[in-house]
């Protein structure tokens, strides 16, 4: 890795932290605001939602179940990374529109994908937060152009990157303007097959150690399972996580996308009140804005 006088010189285990995003030039932590919602407070926070915006039932009945068990902010991906051309893409433009009449008449704000720096401007007129995927955390143009913008980003580790090229990618935003950034864990690839991804927790501590920023998880991906995702999801709090995205559908088995790791509007329920109490044992309170039956 080529060295600069941006790089801390000191290296922990081989990672050299870049300066804005490293903790040693701001120890206190950051904390990122979405509409009223801080990411990175004693409070942990809740994202949920489905995988993709299919249609507005599907939507509108999923927010209404998050919502109901006490999520703080709602999830949906309107353009997809699809790794197959032949599977369901998104609704695109019409699903991000979507996304903000269900977040406006639900009370909850949401984070979408941008996948392509032309469509970072009309995103992020509706989106509360916008999500750089794992697929495009080398995207340095889309960084960039994320790093321009006022608004609050959720990125995600690569699939294959390291700790240090994850910060790295974080630094591109930062180093344009926007400091406005939330790391996500979402499971890198390893030997193993059992699971979709293998979820890398000691990331967390990790990057608390090095960074200022604050660092969810996504157990929804980094397990791809279904039955995972409420132990991995209590894990990742215990861990230090100061918040959690997952997957949730009102009919998990219809699904056009990442079905089998969604989970039902019962499991979530109980997974909230589960966490809460992971929450207490490590100091910490599960944010639950106005959980309201709607
Ligand atoms: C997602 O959260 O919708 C997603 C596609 O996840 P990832 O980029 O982590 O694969
Ligand atoms: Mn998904």
């Amino acid at each position: 890795m080529e060295s600069n006088n941006y790089n801390d010189p000191s290296m922990i285990g081989g990672c050299s932290v870049p300066v804005r995003v490293n903790r040693k030039s701001k120890p206190e932590p950051t904390v990122v605001e979405i509409n009223g919602i801080q990411i990175g407070s004693s409070e942990v926070v809740i994202i949920a939602g489905p995988c993709a915006v299919e249609n507005h039932e599907q939507l509108l009945e999923t927010a209404k179940a998050v919502k109901t068990a006490g999520g703080a902010l709602l999830r949906g991906g309107a353009f997809k990374p699809r790794s197959s051309p032949y599977n369901f893409q998104g609704l695109g433009e019409e699903g991000v529109k979507m996304l903000r009449d269900v977040s406006k008449e639900i009370g909850l704000p949401f984070v979408t994908e941008v996948m392509d720096t032309r469509m970072v401007e009309f995103v992020a007129e509706y989106a509360d937060m916008l999500q750089i995927g794992s697929r495009n955390m080398h995207n340095y143009p889309l960084l960039k152009e994320v790093g321009r913008l006022h608004k609050p980003i959720l990125l995600k580790r690569g699939m294959m990157a390291t700790i240090e090229e994850f910060l790295l990618s974080a630094e591109y935003i930062l180093n344009q303007g926007n400091e406005q950034v939330v790391l996500c864990e979402r499971g890198i690839r390893t030997f193993e097959t059992t699971t979709r991804n293998t979820l890398d927790l000691s990331a967390v501590p990790m990057l608390k150690h090095l960074s200022h920023l604050p660092v969810i998880v996504d157990p929804s991906h980094g397990t791809g399972h279904r039955w995972m995702v409420p132990t991995m999801a209590k894990a990742a709090v215990a861990a230090g996580a100061d918040g959690l995205i997952m997957e949730v559908h009102y009919k998990p088995e219809e699904a056009l996308c990442d079905g089998f790791q969604s989970l039902s509007p019962d499991e979530f329920s109980r997974l909230m009140s589960d966490l809460q109490k992971i929450a207490h044992a490590v100091g910490r309170e599960i944010l639950m804005p106005q959980p309201s039956h709607l």
